[in-house]
């Protein structure tokens, strides 16, 4: 029977998320790739016990995560059986709808007949009777706010959700659902989106800036772009990296060589600072205050032992700074 490392709470720090009460590991562990039907599941068994053995306590899921959508829930549902459950009070964990997820009308977007229908289903798949965090997943301009919203306030009140979460909404949007759900007294406290050294939208879209206004964390997805901000494709590309394993959304185009020359440059910016790049990339990301948790994927345990190095080294130079926005402009 598996028991959890004693000492898994000296690892890494733990960050508030906005003013909320909830303190989040400042690595988080999403379950997008690896945790599909096509993934050996041995191997995401030993990914979700290495992370929770150093201290990561958080896990991301989302209804449509897999290959085929619905896989990883379900897969994540029997760690929780096989391992995990007992430390059920011990875990964070968040899915999301908002993507297609079946066919017709009620499967996508934003309406309170498919959010609170793909509560219950994500539920079943992993055995749960509630989930910490429930996200609408991105935004739905044909939808009125006030019904997404009435829906995430329905899931936390029904005891199906202990928190809200926003998804790749942007600053005006999530400005004015922050509002309806104020009004509706839901425990909003986290925003999901895209962000690293190569991708600042946050930073042009109002969402980084109205969050901090709001006083409610941001969790970073894809904070080392899928594995360009590492060392694996500085030399060619692995058979075993995500481009030739599952090119569904990093694909072997993205890697031009104006994107190497900045992966190369920062690689060299990192080892000056006595980082690997992966570790680099998530502690830039980590200087940010208004930056709660990053989280990562990863295909094997090697990588998130690498990756929770980060918190170690957090601060940067000026120059450092100057830097990074240099190479990857
Ligand atoms: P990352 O940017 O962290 O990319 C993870 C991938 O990078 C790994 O699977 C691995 O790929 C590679 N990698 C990780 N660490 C290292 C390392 N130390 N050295 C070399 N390669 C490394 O995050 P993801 O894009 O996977 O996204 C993380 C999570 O964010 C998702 O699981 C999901 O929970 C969430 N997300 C949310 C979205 C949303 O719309 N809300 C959208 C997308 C993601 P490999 O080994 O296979 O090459």
């Amino acid at each position: 029977m598996y028991q959890a490392a004693q000492n898994r709470y000296q690892v890494i720090p733990y960050r508030r998320c906005g003013a909320s009460g909830l303190m989040l590991p400042a690595v988080s562990l999403g379950l997008w790739h690896n945790f599909g039907d096509t993934a050996p599941y041995e191997n995401m068994r030993a990914l979700c016990r290495t992370a929770f053995d150093h201290g990561i306590t958080h896990f991301d899921l989302a209804n449509n995560y897999g290959p085929e959508p619905g896989a990883a829930e379900r897969n994540f549902g029997k760690i929780l059986r096989d391992d995990l459950g007992v430390y059920r009070d011990e875990l964070i964990i968040s899915t999301k709808a908002g993507y297609l997820m079946w066919d017709g009308p009620y499967g996508d977007w934003g309406s309170r007949k498919y959010l609170l229908a793909s509560l219950d289903r994500s539920l079943q798949r992993m055995g749960l009777d509630y989930v910490d965090i429930f996200y609408h997943h991105r935004m739905d301009p044909n939808t009125p706010l006030e019904e997404t919203m009435g829906a995430l306030a329905q899931a936390v009140r029904s005891g199906k959700a202990l928190y809200a979460g926003l998804s790749n909404y942007d600053g005006p949007t999530l400005e004015k659902a922050a509002a309806i759900l104020d009004e509706l007294h839901v425990p909003f406290v986290i925003n999901q989106n895209r962000y690293s050294i190569f991708d600042r939208t946050i930073e042009h879209n109002g969402l980084k800036d109205t969050a901090a206004k709001l006083h409610k964390g941001i969790i970073t997805f894809s904070p080392l772009a899928q594995g360009l901000l590492t060392d694996r494709y500085l030399h060619g590309i692995p058979a075993d990296s995500r481009v030739h394993t599952d090119g569904r959304f990093l694909k072997e185009k993205d890697i031009t060589p104006e994107r190497l020359a900045q992966i190369s440059a920062l690689n060299d910016l990192a080892r000056q600072r006595g980082q690997t790049l992966a570790e680099m990339a998530l502690a830039w990301l980590l200087h940010h205050d208004e930056v709660t948790t990053v989280l990562i994927g990863a295909s094997k345990t090697q990588q998130i032992l690498d990756n929770i190095k980060a918190v170690e080294h957090t601060t940067f130079t000026p120059d450092e700074l100057a830097a990074i926005d240099r190479i990857s402009k």
